[in-house]
């Protein structure tokens, strides 16, 4: 649980709109390839459980309301067009 001054921190530089809503690149629900970086162009897959028959391939400027904070998953393919990989979370 982030405190309030972290969440506090976090709206203003502007990554979270709400406890519910937020970036892909700050979910654990992102999926990335091993070697990729953490950053807004960066692409990967969303590996949500409500998600992944979509298979949906999201850079991480994406969001939504299904956000979990916490740091990508990584594997290989997740960034073929289409993802290739297999969810490791
Ligand atoms: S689309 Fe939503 S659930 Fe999927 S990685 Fe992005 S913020 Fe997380």
């Amino acid at each position: 649980m982030r405190s309030r001054g972290a969440w506090l921190q976090l709206f203003l530089k502007g990554r979270i709109m709400s406890e519910e809503w937020g970036l892909c690149l700050d979910c654990k629900w992102w999926q990335i390839e091993p070697s990729a970086s953490v950053e807004h162009l960066t692409v990967g897959l969303c590996i949500e459980e409500k998600l992944q028959p979509f298979r949906l391939r999201i850079s991480g400027n994406g969001g939504c309301n299904r956000f979990k904070a916490g740091a990508p998953a990584r594997a290989k393919g997740s960034s073929g067009q289409p993802p290739t990989a297999k969810p490791m979370r």
